[in-house]
């Protein structure tokens, strides 16, 4: 299976994407998650992308398309994959299928913009493993400190309130015209404000058609 998630920034395409990567037993690919690393870690591609990523810009398309031919040629790939984040416009959609990263399915988990504004105020992100966190939904065992390494959660500079309204806006102008591009590849899942991650995943996994 070669799926997309597309959704707005913080709709759950990241916490769906775990859930489904271990159902499928296929891997997650996050170029949101990539980028942060390769910045933390100051590589070429990260100096270029920060500038972009904290001010809610998209990265340059070719950066992008660099990242996923480097990933989709891992071995782990062989049986298929899950795209977070990646296309963000018709652009790069295009490159990736001229890279022959190809699409059966698309994943719209579509949630309100009212409602994505106040969940991504809550957001906390491990600063060393990048797992995400709510302060309400998901909160951490200890305060602040990631469960699975220890490491410490802080707010994403791009989930600052008015840096979340800039993605929002990207997000309707390049990145939702993909829902058109892609057609009849496109499965729709609308996320009520009260549904837990549970229950969306089991909104998900319905409309995937998989147990
Ligand atoms: P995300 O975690 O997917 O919301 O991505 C965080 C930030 O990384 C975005 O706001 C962009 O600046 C950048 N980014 C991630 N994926 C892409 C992409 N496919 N194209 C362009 N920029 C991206």
């Amino acid at each position: 299976m070669k799926l997309v998630l597309l959704g707005a920034p913080g709709a759950g395409k990241g916490t769906q994407g775990e859930m489904l990567t271990a159902k499928l037993g296929i891997p997650i690919i996050s170029t949101g998650n990539i980028l942060r690393e390769a910045v933390r870690n100051a590589t070429p591609v990260g100096l270029k992308a920060k500038d972009f990523m904290d001010k809610g810009l998209l990265v340059p398309d070719d950066v992008i398309i660099g990242i996923m031919a480097e990933r989709t040629a891992r071995d782990d790939c062989a049986n298929g994959y899950i795209l977070d984040g990646v296309p963000r416009n018709a652009a790069q959609a295009e490159m990736l299928e001229a890279n022959g990263i190809t699409v059966d399915k698309v994943l719209l988990i579509d949630v309100a913009d009212d409602v994505i504004e106040r969940r991504m105020t809550g957001r906390r992100t491990c600063s060393k493993c990048s797992a995400v966190y709510h302060i309400i939904s998901k909160p951490p065992r200890v305060e602040g400190i990631c469960d699975l390494c220890g490491g410490e959660l802080v707010v994403r500079a791009d989930d600052k309130p008015e840096t979340v309204r800039d993605r929002l806006a990207v997000y309707h102008s390049q990145t939702e015209p993909l829902i058109e591009y892609y057609g009849d590849k496109v499965v729709k899942v609308s996320v009520p404000e009260t549904s837990s991650v549970a229950e969306t995943g089991e909104l998900v996994c319905k409309a995937l058609g998989i147990d």
